[in-house]
Order: C-alpha cells, then sequence, then structure tokens
C-alpha cells in the first residue's frame, strides 16, 4: 500500500485528518464494498469514542471529493469503496458478496452516437455500475 493518500486529499484540498486517512487505509485493504458500520467497527479499534455519525460524515466527504466510490445498491443503503485505477473504467459489483472488480469494457462512443442522434444532446459523462453476483456466488445458481 503505498499510494499517498496526504497528497492525494491535499489534491482534492480536503485535510489528510488522521480519521480520513484510517478510512482510506480500510477500504483499501478490502476487495469488497462496506457500509458505514463496517468502517465504523474497524475505526474503534483505532479511534476508540469515534462515533458512527462522524464515520458517515467523513465517508460522504470523501465521496464526494472523489476520492472514494458510492455504490448505488438495489437495497438502498450506502456502501463505499476505493478503486486506484487512474483510467476511466466501470465497476461490476457483486450483490452477494460485496465483491467489486473493474470492467474496462465501456460503450463510449455508441452512447454519444446515441445522445447526438435521438436526443441531439451532447455527453458530458456517464455512470455505469453493472450489479450481478461473481462467479464464486453464482456457483450454487441453477442454470
Ligand atoms: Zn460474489
Ligand atoms: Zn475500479
Ligand atoms: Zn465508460
Amino acid at each position: 500500500m503505498h499510494v499517498n493518500y496526504h497528497l492525494t486529499l491535499k489534491n482534492l484540498k480536503l485535510k489528510a485528518t488522521p480519521k480520513r486517512l484510517a478510512i482510506l487505509e480500510i477500504l483499501a485493504d478490502e476487495f469488497v464494498y462496506l457500509g458505514p458500520d463496517d468502517v465504523w467497527r474497524r475505526m474503534k479499534t483505532k479511534f476508540k469514542r469515534i462515533g458512527l455519525p462522524t464515520v458517515y460524515r467523513n465517508l460522504e466527504e470523501l465521496s464526494e471529493g472523489g476520492v472514494i466510490s458510492k455504490v448505488v445498491h438495489p437495497d438502498r443503503k450506502l456502501y463505499y469503496f476505493l478503486c486506484k485505477k487512474q483510467e476511466h473504467h466501470h465497476h461490476f459489483i457483486c450483490l452477494s458478496c460485496r465483491r467489486v472488480e473493474d470492467i474496462s469494457f465501456c460503450a463510449e462512443k455508441e452512447i454519444e452516437e446515441e445522445v447526438a442522434g435521438r436526443i441531439q444532446g451532447k455527453v458530458l459523462s456517464h455512470i455505469l455500475q453493472i450489479n450481478g453476483l461473481c462467479r464464486d456466488c453464482s456457483d450454487g445458481e441453477e442454470r
């Protein structure tokens, strides 16, 4: 783990507080998305008196700053993960085990053509999150 989070936060004009750095380290160690309560439980080993609202607030600030990503989950709860990949890409999330995988496929060109043609608009950005079951989780399913 050699990512310089101090620098990342500074570039985003977010203060590199010990709590923010601890949250980033917790998320960086994971291959799954975590809810605020998961992060909170882990934070408590280091910050004994930390409250859940503080964790909520810090996660939201990091997400708004673009340091971490927020999952749009069908259960409508909040989940976050940290992706270190810089290039434009998307994510596959497993709804069962919460695994997050990078997806490099992007239909950017087709989307732009569709928008330009059908509604004569211009695409500025897009969000794509693919929900599903990973291989391990779909093994037990009927095919
Ligand atoms: Zn899974
Ligand atoms: Zn990613
Ligand atoms: Zn894309």
